[in-house]
């Protein structure tokens, strides 16, 4: 059997001893006199040899020694592939599993803990977190703003992960106004915690924001997801954020989000009575209905307060806990309270068939993260192709009106189909309800509406200045349409349009896109930020023009067109007056090759040449740099592939260094944006003299890229020298470790090793 690479061979056999049971490290290794490059490893059982470990505080990985003779020999031939020489199957020794995450973990950690799965552990296997890596290097590889951060524990073992597309980003932008961060399948213990951040397009779909994976919940978990989420959306808190009831994401909300409306999901609340309230009220003692009444039939303050304390003073709930902090919450859920919002449909008494549920076809709580995952894809391809179709539909098609109510024919010219039909359904309703004043009061006149088709009273509370109508049934906040009461009422006052506050922008055919003054084509003197402006207006294109087939090519024909326009232009005069800028910040990458002229090439790498000595340790650096360079030229001419960003770490031989601290590096980086924090600005700063283009783009592989066709990796470098160890996936991690001593004696290694926190959420 042969093998590209050692790492290879070592992947797998590591794999064979995780699915054994063993515990694996590197006995020795060899390299060629000649060429400096490895020829020989031996990987050994962890119990080989017959040392016995000191005490167990300063070393606690101690696999107690047997003397096992277990292992894997491989040499490299000359054509660089690497053969199994040697193998051994027998253990000397009982297997024992814990072995295997002992001897891959690292050296400082307490032995009893290194057993135990934590984290996103639990959920997924290496494979796994391999794949949603690969996934992640492939998205930032096609598109420019697909945005990613790992979040890691005091172990070094991954704990978050959170994701964001594009896309997502760019619906944001339109659909901020009501957020659900939906933590369902985590509550329920769905084997894949996933964590969605959904907002509702004008077509009334289900919106992608946002992903994450929670391994543990915690509060430092919310913090950094909301955290990185805010981030990653750019900046912008949404209008009403919705969760389920709790206290700890209540908190984090307040504490990320201060002016957001926070607000529990009502089903969230109504399903976790019996949970809190058991043994207190049981199924069959008319609790539930109790509570029903209050919640959803109270439309004043004093009504709510007043039916909320018989009911608990009924039920002997005076006492409990849960009950006060709902009381205490009640502006976070009893709809009463939500006037003036709207939650577009994220939040109800049930969630099935509610937009949040539009994901659970495509959930099991058994499901693998590989069945997941596939699930996931489709998802995104069924939603993309559904809202093609939304947005061609409503170009083409005019509803039609099914009464001679003004109301229906004005949002029928403004909405957009799905949401003009949701409205329109209230319509035929309005017959079979019947209405009477009760009383006013000043400005407000409440009104009793019989609904003889839900066999039910409600109430409506018209504002006679504002043209307010506020019903009982919550139609408006919970869904954002007007309810056959309310349009009942208004039309009983003479009310001939549908009053502003009730026509949302978030239906409107032309979306929710808000007056972007980005939009405005101003002078921008930078190139950085131009070349972010483009960036931004190329993701605006490409949901547009991916339309259809015929938008997409005449968008490409123009594009085409337009660049060649571009590069006629005489842009000439413009470089030499910044030639500094165009070495260090200006180019990442935007140019084709063909646009930067050879002249400046050559310059650039002699100034970066002298760049790198900077980063070489103090021996032997005139050497060192000349190794750096070639390397630089190999990485630069390989395609970036996923081996080229995920596995480097394993790369153990030295003139791999510097791609592993590059990409890796870049790969930090981006949590290190997404956490907001001044390490990775000051990178920014320092090498891209731009930081909102990292974030823009948060393309990290595609950054790297470009920068090695320009060849300033040394900047890259720096960052890797103080990320490097923060890809601590544990494949990577581990080899890492385990071969330091074999493979590292780089002053690069070390000064990593020691400047780096143990901790890789530096945010703490
Ligand atoms: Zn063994
Ligand atoms: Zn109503």
């Amino acid at each position: 059997m042969d093998f590209e690479s050692k790492e290879a061979a070592y992947y797998f056999y590591r794999e064979y001893a995780r699915s054994v049971g063993f515990g694996i490290t590197i006995k020795a290794s060899r390299r060629s006199k000649r060429s400096g490059k490895f020829i020989d490893v031996k990987i050994a059982c962890s119990r080989f040899g017959t040392k016995r470990e000191k005490a167990t505080a300063i070393n606690p990985r101690s696999c107690p020694k047997t003397g096992c003779k277990a292992g894997l020999h491989m040499k490299r031939k000359e054509d660089e592939k690497w053969v199994i020489y040697n193998f051994v199957k027998e253990h000397n020794h009982e297997i024992c599993p814990d072995d295997f995450y002992v001897s891959v973990r690292g050296k400082n950690k307490p032995a009893g803990a290194l057993a135990i799965k934590k984290g996103l552990q639990l959920a997924l296997e290496e494979e796994d977190l391999k794949l949603l890596l690969e996934h992640f290097m492939e998205m930032q590889d096609k598109q420019p703003g697909f945005f990613y951060a790992v979040d890691f524990d005091s172990d070094k073992r991954v704990r978050n992960v959170f994701w964001l597309d594009a896309k997502a980003k760019h619906d944001y932008c339109s659909f901020s106004d009501v957020v659900l961060f939906d933590t369902f399948y985590v509550r329920n213990g769905y084997r894949i915690p996933f964590a969605p951040f959904i907002g509702v397009s004008h077509h009334r779909q289900y919106v992608l924001l946002g992903c994450a994976l929670i391994g543990e919940v915690s509060e430092s978990t919310y913090s950094w997801l909301f955290r990185t989420w805010l981030k990653a959306v750019g900046g912008q808190a949404p209008g009403v954020m919705i969760t389920d009831q709790d206290k700890l994401l209540s908190d984090i909300v307040v504490e990320v989000f201060p002016d957001v409306r926070h607000i529990f999901c009502l089903w969230s609340v109504l399903s976790k009575i019996s949970e809190m309230l058991n043994p207190f009220v049981s199924q069959d003692d008319g609790f539930m209905e109790s509570f029903g009444n209050c919640v959803a039939s109270s439309w004043t303050d004093e009504h709510f307060e007043r039916r909320w304390s018989n009911m608990i003073g009924k039920f002997e709930l005076n006492e409990n806990e849960w009950v006060q902090l709902l009381f205490r919450d009640r502006k976070k859920w009893v709809p009463h309270y939500f006037h003036g919002i709207c939650l577009a449909g994220l939040s109800g008494p049930e969630r099935s068939g509610s937009i949040a549920s539009h994901f659970d076809k495509y959930m099991n709580s058994e499901a693998t993260f590989k069945d997941f995952f596939e699930l996931y894809m489709k998802f995104l391809q069924y939603r993309c192709d559904v809202e093609a179709k939304d947005d061609l539909e409503y170009q083409s098609k005019q509803p039609t009106l099914r009464s001679s109510l003004a109301f229906e024919k004005q949002l029928s010219l403004i909405y957009t189909d799905a949401a003009f039909k949701k409205f329109q359904a209230e319509v035929p309703g309005v017959v079979s309800c019947q209405l009477q004043k009760e009383r006013e009061d000043g400005t407000t006149a409440i009104f009793r509406i019989e609904d003889f088709e839900e066999r039910q009273n409600f109430f409506v509370a018209l504002n006679n200045e504002l043209l307010d109508a506020c019903c009982s049934c919550h139609l408006f906040e919970y869904q954002g349409f007007l309810c056959k009461h309310a349009i009942l009422v208004l039309q009983s006052a003479d009310v001939s349009r549908v009053p502003s506050q009730y026509i949302l922008k978030r239906w409107s055919k032309k979306g929710n896109n808000k007056e972007d003054k980005n939009d405005k084509c101003a002078t921008i003197d930078n190139r950085m930020a131009r070349f972010d402006d483009l960036c931004r207006r190329f993701v605006k294109l490409g949901v547009v023009a991916s339309l259809s087939d015929e938008a997409c090519k005449t968008a490409l024909k123009l594009l085409e067109e337009t660049v060649k326009h571009c590069v006629s232009m005489d842009n000439s005069s413009k470089f030499p007056s910044e030639p500094d800028k165009l070495m260090t910040g200006g180019s990442i990458g935007l140019e084709n090759e063909g646009v930067l002229d050879c002249a400046s090439k050559v310059s650039k790498k002699k100034k970066i040449q002298k760049k790198r000595k900077v980063y070489c340790g103090p021996e032997d650096a005139t050497n060192r740099s000349e190794e750096l360079r070639q390397e630089t030229e190999q990485v630069s001419s390989r395609a970036p592939t996923f081996e080229n960003c995920y596995i480097p770490q394993a790369n153990m031989e030295e003139p791999e260094l510097g791609s592993r601290a590059t990409t890796l590096g870049v790969y930090y980086s981006t949590q290190q944006t997404n956490q907001g924090f001044p390490s990775i600005s000051s990178i920014q700063n320092g090498y891209y003299g731009h930081p909102p283009t990292i974030q823009a783009m948060g393309n990290l592989h595609s950054i790297h890229e470009r920068m090695s066709q320009y060849e300033t990796q040394p900047s890259m470098q720096g960052a890797g020298q103080t990320g490097f160890r923060g890809s601590a996936i544990r494949g990577c991690y581990d080899i890492e470790e385990t071969l330091h001593d074999m493979t590292m004696g780089s002053s690069q290694f070390q000064g990593s090793d020691s400047s780096h926190p143990s901790d890789h959420r530096l945010s703490n």
